[in-house]
């Protein structure tokens, strides 16, 4: 395993309640070639130059985490389980108060379990460079944003437009600073029709870093609907 020379701390997303799967189970504990969904992204960390990680889920899920995941396929970079908040960057900001003196931080969903090796180079390479990068690939459809009544009102370029995945890096310092800044402005922003999606939205909204884009894969899908898990199992044939 290549060794690097900043400590780079993970933090893996396994808090959300996947309502639009349509399953009685989460859909990061859903089974995938037998392991459950989390799983996949734990081992390609694991397997990392990444040197610790900190897995955020409910409450209610903790233990079975722990034992049922963590314990049973010995993930031994995970050093803290703890449980997420409401919306996804309550989450995050959970996982990053257990994060100290790293130099970057890898904030991944658990629904994405396509994770590689290479996409993390990949991302740490430009990390390095720019401070904050979030991973993804550009759009192969036309993308029409529409307006409040259904109607088509633009057309961007297509050549400028990304579909977003994660990870997404950022400086530790950097992202530490940008989520505090969110915990204090969260009303406002609510207020003014600003909904938090991703990591990257919180260091441009909040910061005035610029955010690199870098190419994750075609394959690093989140599983969202249950048409995806065959997808997803069948990308994993492949591994
Ligand atoms: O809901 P969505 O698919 O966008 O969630 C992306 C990732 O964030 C998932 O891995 C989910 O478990 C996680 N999440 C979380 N806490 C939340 C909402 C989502 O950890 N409150």
């Amino acid at each position: 395993m290549e060794k690097r020379e900043c400590k780079c701390a993970a933090i893996v997303l396994a808090a959300g309640a996947g309502k639009r799967m349509q399953s009685e189970v989460k859909k990061q504990f859903l089974l995938i070639k037998d392991k459950p969904v989390v799983y996949y992204s734990l081992k390609a960390f694991e397997e990392s130059f990444v040197d610790e990680i900190v897995l955020v889920t409910s409450e209610d899920d903790i233990e079975l985490c722990r034992q049922d995941i963590v314990e049973q396929y010995g993930f031994t970079k995970v050093k803290q389980i703890v449980a997420g908040g409401k919306e996804r960057y309550h989450s995050v900001a959970a996982g990053l108060e257990q994060i100290e003196n790293a130099d970057y931080v890898f904030i991944h969903d658990a629904a994405r379990p396509m994770l590689t090796l290479e996409i993390l180079k990949r991302a740490y390479d430009c990390v390095k460079e720019t401070e904050a990068c979030v991973v993804g690939m550009p759009v192969k459809d036309t993308i029409k944003i529409a307006n409040a009544e259904g109607y088509i009102a633009q057309t961007p370029d297509r050549n400028l437009v990304w579909m977003i995945q994660t990870p997404q890096v950022f400086k530790y310092e950097l992202i530490q600073d940008a989520y505090q800044k969110l915990m204090v402005q969260e009303k406002e922003l609510k207020n003014r029709g600003i909904n938090i999606t991703d990591d990257a939205m919180v260091v441009e909204t909040l910061t005035k870093h610029s955010v690199k884009l870098v190419e994750g894969s075609y394959e690093n899908i989140k599983i969202t609907t249950p048409e995806d898990l065959g997808i997803a199992e069948r990308f994993l044939g492949n591994i």
